[in-house]
């Protein structure tokens, strides 16, 4: 080992220039991370690939510069040096932590070396080296260092935008090239035009960033220093950006990191209003805030809007802590789909028509000004973008376009949208990855392995297996058997396909499903977890093959239904029936239905397996509803999500929205479910008796569900939250016998204060857990802060996975009436029921399609709604007046009153918007009930009236496709008609991850019934 001295200059944290001299260890051995190493190189993790054409080594400036590009995957064989890494970060944190976060990972083919610990390939700086040249000759070196302990193996190119080190450095040592980046896409990826698209905006946007002098718009933030003494001496607070999406020019609030502090007692949001006190923080941003003087504080506004601030007539509640943005610890940046404007827009836009002011989707980002010479093709098209700063002079923030959706209002475009706006990044499976998987085609078959017969329980000859799903689902994650056993015994069955058989841990499949973490469903379409092959095909129990499981069977006694004996085990099954819902609830009414599988059958044989099936589905039944009845005595609490699917045709037009059956078939599915769940649970905490599972709703939190209190007293209903089981018990009895409805509307108020709930209850979650650790060795400290972070992200995942589905249910909403003429389709006037009383007018909730939406009562131009005698609606000027449970509107024809539940008409249109999204525009045309036979509620002994319908109609749908004459449904269909159940990777996975909580951690939270 040799020691040199490296000379530093690094700026001290009050901002000035030190000197400092540090010991610099050189060795001749260190990694260098190449299957190609002929010097025995001690080489674990992660190995470049010998079989390619070149490894490429970015300078220092690329990779400041030019990272999103070498973070493509198609991008092999990147050598990143420690040079650069270190350059970036002390140029930019944020994108360090992405460089770090691509090194470690397996599917980019890239790895660091520590050139400046390496005898060879280090160089020091010599005198009156500027930094940027010794950086550039330092990855040169490294470059050349490659080239010769690879023994001419491997040609090496540099890529660098120093164009004289391209002249000094290109013709120097044989083996190694020097190009400029432009020059390395086009000679190596001449194919890869998302690269040179992102590489032109990229050097097109930092042309520009300088220039842009002249007055402040802004204060300047305080340096890093002042704001943390200042957040320790609690004169600023420190916490993240939350703009109001209602009023986002106006309105954000700071929710403060650290709940409450000693002198502020804040235990709320702090408001920020205005943007000059926001000072140009984005929402999401880590952000110090300072208070401003108790005189100068605001409340909120309380009205309804439609994100036009200019309504001027805003009432405000009482005045909140209000504040200024000091500074910024984090920019919390990510990218966004923006829309660029029409070609009038452009022109209108400032001299320079090369910066074009972008409007992101998300209303509550700021305009992005991006530099490019596209503005006129991308008129009207939704491209990503990512901001690259936000000076003081600068009314907006600078950024660059990544790559363009399409044009808005196209479904891709819209659908590609909603996923990126949640922060979800789909890319297909790798080739890399799809050579982990196992083949099954026509040449050749996949069977069964015979040692795995040997290892497995064989269910195939002694089991009656079947599958329960929605119709046309081509994707069976899960199947059920039940059996009558002697001795006056039941034996209850799940069998879920055994994925773990297939993706092992760690490998690249694996780690591809555990970043997409759940499998996303949109109104239309799902994208799994797993490549296809699996998820479709060797993972899917389908009908007739045999497939390997992971089962879970119950020894029930007979009469009671309790369990005897449970056994948990690798399985061999074949399902013998791929049942859809209506059709198992038709078996169980003992209607005359046709079975598919048995079609081919004689009368005689028939009959007896329908029967056979029938008495099975009738069992399974019978055990459901016994599990329910012991869970409801235990206080489940059934919440209520409205779920509505679009039913397209084969040009994608929408032909129905369809709320979700109420079949009992479905109960008893989701029961069989929820008790495997359970029993897998519990068997893993006995086999790791040391963690508890926290699988049960949060206790619920007063305030959140003062909505729901207030609305129910309203109607004369006493709601307890004390304990989800009185919440439960509560909501049960808040039943009006004249109106199904109220009980329904009660319950989606308890789903979205339950929700929030659980957001709290994971901030206590982590620092109970930081609490009861601080006792312990400080190394498990970071074990479980690291688990609680991964708990939060992981809920944020799925949290983005809901709020994807949610936005693309409305997207499918939008649709659907887009193409109808709201004045004479009666599809577009519907039945609406008021659940809430706002300032101007009242919040609705359409049944029938499964809406939820303001409806104003006084406009812009201070108009009210009055309604005549026979109901119907007309504007003209007046008054409204709001108390708790009604509002009320007057004028010279006199008054009309609005009051919580009452069942009004709506006329149902869409607004429009280029850049963000549509939305749905809800007019009272009559404050009484609409009757169409459309909207009648079913009643209770109407279901299988019902049932019937809807079998009807699934069969209508059907035969029409089938003289469509197309005998194989497309890939793209296939699609659009897969299944909603859980799959067990994903139930498996939460409940490792659930068992990772620690049982003393658990004893210490307040008491849940589950
Ligand atoms: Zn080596």
């Amino acid at each position: 080992m040799i020691k040199t001295e490296r000379v530093l200059h690094l700026k001290s944290c009050v901002g000035r220039k030190v000197r400092v001299v540090r010991e610099h260890y050189l060795r001749e051995r260190v990694p260098c991370c190449s299957s190609l190493c002929q010097a025995d190189c001690v080489n674990d993790g992660k190995l470049l690939p010998g079989d390619l054409t070149h490894y490429v080594v970015p300078d220092v400036a690329v990779v400041v510069d030019y990272l999103e590009i070498l973070e493509f995957r198609e991008l092999q064989g990147i050598i990143f040096t420690q040079t650069a890494c270190q350059a970036l970060q002390n140029k930019n944190r944020r994108y360090y932590n992405r460089l770090r976060t691509l090194v470690k990972d397996p599917r980019h083919d890239c790895v660091l070396f520590a050139n400046e610990f390496q005898k060879y390939a280090y160089c020091p700086r010599e005198k009156g080296e500027s930094q940027e040249k010794w950086q550039t000759r330092c990855v040169y070196s490294a470059a050349v260092w490659y080239y010769n302990h690879l023994a001419g193996m491997m040609n090496i190119v540099m890529i660098t935008e120093d164009p004289e080190a391209v002249a000094q450095f290109s013709s120097l040592t044989c083996g190694v090239y020097v190009i400029s980046v432009q020059d390395y896409l086009q000679s190596f990826w001449s194919d890869l035009q998302a690269a040179h698209e992102l590489f032109s905006s990229i050097s097109q946007a930092q042309q520009e960033t300088e220039g842009d002098d002249g007055e402040k718009e802004f204060p300047e933030h305080l340096p890093a220093e002042v704001l943390e003494a200042g957040i320790k001496s609690e004169r600023y607070i420190q916490g993240t950006l939350n703009v109001n999406k209602h009023r986002a020019q106006n309105e954000a609030f700071v929710r403060p990191k650290n709940f409450s502090t000693k002198s502020t007692d804040l235990t709320w949001d702090v408001l920020v209003c205005g943007r000059k006190n926001r000072n140009r923080a984005v929402h999401g941003d880590e952000v110090v805030v300072e208070l401003l003087p108790k005189n100068e504080w605001r409340g909120k506004g309380t009205a309804l809007t439609d994100g036009d601030e200019k309504t001027g007539e805003d009432n405000e509640s009482t005045p909140l802590p209000t504040g200024r943005i000091v500074g910024i610890l984090q920019r919390n940046w990510r990218d966004y789909v923006v829309t660029f404007p029409t070609r009038d827009g452009i022109q209108s836009q400032s001299r320079n028509s090369q910066r074009i002011l972008t409007i992101p989707w998300d209303q509550r980002i700021p305009k992005i000004r991006i530099s490019t010479q596209q503005a006129e093709a991308l008129q009207d098209h939704r491209v990503v973008v990512r901001i690259d700063s936000w000076e003081s002079t600068s009314f907006y923030p600078n950024g660059h376009s990544v790559r363009v959706l399409g044009r808005a209002g196209e479904l891709e475009t819209e659908v590609q949208t909603i996923l990126l706006e949640n922060c979800i990044h789909i890319l297909p499976f790798s080739d890399a990855q799809l050579r982990e998987m196992p083949v099954n085609s026509l040449e050749k078959p996949w069977t069964v392995d015979p040692s795995e017969v040997a290892e497995r329980r064989d269910l195939r000859d002694s089991h009656l297996v079947f599958s329960i799903d929605p119709r046309g689902c081509e994707d069976v994650d899960d199947t059920l058997s039940v059996r009558k056993l002697p001795d006056r015994r039941l034996e209850l069955g799940v069998h879920i396909a055994d994925v773990t058989h297939f993706v092992k841990e760690g490998s690249l499949t694996d780690l591809e499903a555990r970043s997409r973490a759940t499998t996303y469903y949109l109104a239309d379409r799902r994208y799994d977890m797993l490549p296809a092959i699996l998820s479709a095909d060797l993972c899917s129990l389908l009908g007739g093959a045999d497939r390997y499981a992971m089962s879970v069977l119950w020894e029930l006694d007979a009469e009671s239904l309790e369990v005897q004996e449970v056994w948990y085990g690798r399985t061999l099954i074949r399902s013998s029936y791929q049942l859809h819902y209506e059709l198992a609830q038709a078996l169980l009414n003992g209607e005359q239905v046709e079975v598919l599988e048995l079609a081919n059958l004689g009368p005689q044989e028939r009959d007896s397996k329908v029967a056979q099936l029938t008495e099975a589905l009738e069992m399974l039944t019978h055990v459901a509803r016994h599990l329910r009845a012991k869970r409801d005595r235990g206080g489940a609490l059934e919440l209520e999500g409205v779920e509505v699917g679009a039913q397209l045709d084969e040009e994608r037009n929408i032909t129905a929205l369809v709320p979700r059956q109420p079949l009992e078939v479905h109960e008893t599915v989701a029961e069989c479910m929820i008790y495997a769940n359970h029993w897998v649970a519990r068997k893993i905490q006995e086999a790791f008796p040391n963690q508890a599972l926290l699988r049960r709703h949060p206790p619920p939190q007063q305030e959140l569900f003062n909505q729901l209190v207030d609305t129910a007293k309203a109607k004369g209903f006493t709601i307890d939250t004390r304990s989800n089981k009185a919440l439960a018990a509560s909501l049960d009895r808040a039943v009006d016998p004249q109106d199904p409805l109220v009980n329904r509307l009660f319950r989606m108020m308890a789903t979205t204060a339950m929700s929030q709930a659980l957001f709290y209850w994971l901030f206590h979650v982590t620092r109970v857990s930081r609490g009861v650790v601080s006792g312990k060795a400080p190394a498990s400290n970071k074990e479980v802060e690291e688990m609680a972070h991964h708990i939060n992200s992981k809920n944020r995942v799925r949290g983005a996975a809901q709020a994807a589905q949610m936005r693309s249910t409305a997207l499918f909403q939008c649709l659907f009436f887009k193409e109808r003429d709201p004045q004479t389709d009666p599809c577009c006037v519907a039945d609406a029921v008021i659940y809430s009383i706002r300032d101007n007018g009242v919040l609705v909730f359409i049944p029938e399609y499964g809406v939820k939406g303001p409806v104003y009562l006084k406009n812009k131009e201070g108009l009210v709604v009055v309604a005549r005698q026979d109901g119907s609606c007309d504007w003209q000027g007046g008054t409204v007046r709001k108390c708790p449970d009604r509002i009320t509107t007057t004028s010279s024809c006199g008054t009309s009153t609005f009051k919580l539940f009452d069942h009004i008409t709506v006329r149902i249109s869409v607004h429009s918007s280029t850049c963000h999204a549509d939305r749905l525009n809800l007019e009272v045309i009559s404050n009484k009930p609409h009757h169409s036979a459309k909207s009648q509620q079913p009643s209770p002994q109407g279901r299988s009236q019902l049932v019937k319908e809807v079998v009807r109609q699934n069969e209508e749908a059907l035969a029409q496709e089938k003289t469509a004459r197309r005998p194989k449904l497309s890939k793209e269909e296939r699609e659009f008609r897969q299944s909603k159940t859980p799959s067990l990777y994903s139930i498996l996975e939460e409940i490792r991850e659930l068992a990772l909580m620690d049982l003393e951690m658990a004893s210490r939270l307040p008491a849940t019934t589950a």
